[in-house]
């Protein structure tokens, strides 16, 4: 089977794969934040990886070293910035790092690039990276990038069959039934469900606070509750994602 990880390849090799077989490149991008008492602070960032791998392992693609770190934790989505362990940057710093990281490939002669978030908070910062990377290039860029959320990729009827008591949002899921099943699936030896608490669903008002009133957020860092993770749950959204995203990625890079 052929290598699926950048950082495992020689140079030469890793040169062959971009310029040759014209190999697509996954980009993870995720966090370092706390995730509750029962998840560790890489869950942004070893999902984002897990499911790199998962679609490259199908598409014949290299996973290039994640980036590990997110833009700053937000109440609502996140827990926010006051947790111990979340470790966060600027906008302007994450704006960088995708940007050079983007140019970087370019120069490798990768020409099919997949920049796959894992961090809700990201989002707006990693367009913003890739827009100013190709900006540079100008006229037809020597590339073109996919930016994705993984988490975009489930269907209607997979959030119906995970949540039959009705989806609480992707921004209050954090910590909760989808990180934890995939991570009982992908990482299960990090996941300490004896330790789940009972917090949430949490209860935002339509409005931002600076500085946040920490009072809002749970203090176990938990949005909604993580009880109705299972391992089972977490192998049905892998697999969903895996054959999408996929999919996608064969549309658009053949
Ligand atoms: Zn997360
Ligand atoms: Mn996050």
């Amino acid at each position: 089977m052929k290598e699926t990880l950048m950082n495992r390849l020689t140079w030469q090799e890793y040169r062959h794969r971009v310029q040759c077989d014209a190999s697509v490149v996954f980009l993870p991008v995720g966090a370092t934040e706390q995730h509750g008492p029962h998840l560790p602070l890489g869950t942004d960032h070893l999902l984002a990886d897990a499911v790199s791998r998962t679609v490259a392992a199908k598409v014949g693609g290299l996973v290039a070293p994640a980036l590990a770190y997110g833009y700053k934790s937000q109440p609502k989505c996140g827990g926010g910035q006051h947790f111990c362990g979340t470790t966060s940057l600027d906008a302007a710093t994450l704006i960088s790092q995708v940007r050079d990281t983007v140019r970087e490939f370019a120069r490798h002669g990768a020409k099919k690039l997949v920049l796959v978030n894992g961090h809700y908070e990201n989002q707006w910062f990693l367009i913003e990276g890739i827009d100013l990377a190709l900006r540079e290039f100008g006229g037809t860029p020597p590339l073109s990038v996919m930016r994705l959320d993984y988490w975009d990729f489930f269907t209607t009827p997979t959030l119906d069959s995970i949540f039959p008591d009705g989806f609480p949002g992707y921004a209050l899921e954090h910590a909760a039934v989808l990180e934890t099943s995939m991570m009982l699936h992908y990482h299960p030896d990090l996941v300490h469900l004896d330790r789940i608490p009972d917090d949430g669903p949490a209860d935002f008002p339509p409005y931002d606070m600076y500085p946040p009133h920490t009072d809002w957020v749970p203090p176990s860092g938990v949005l909604s509750s993580a009880r109705a993770a299972t391992l089972e749950k977490g192998a049905m959204m892998v697999e969903e994602l895996g054959d999408r995203i996929a999919g996608a990625v064969r549309h658009e890079f053949g």
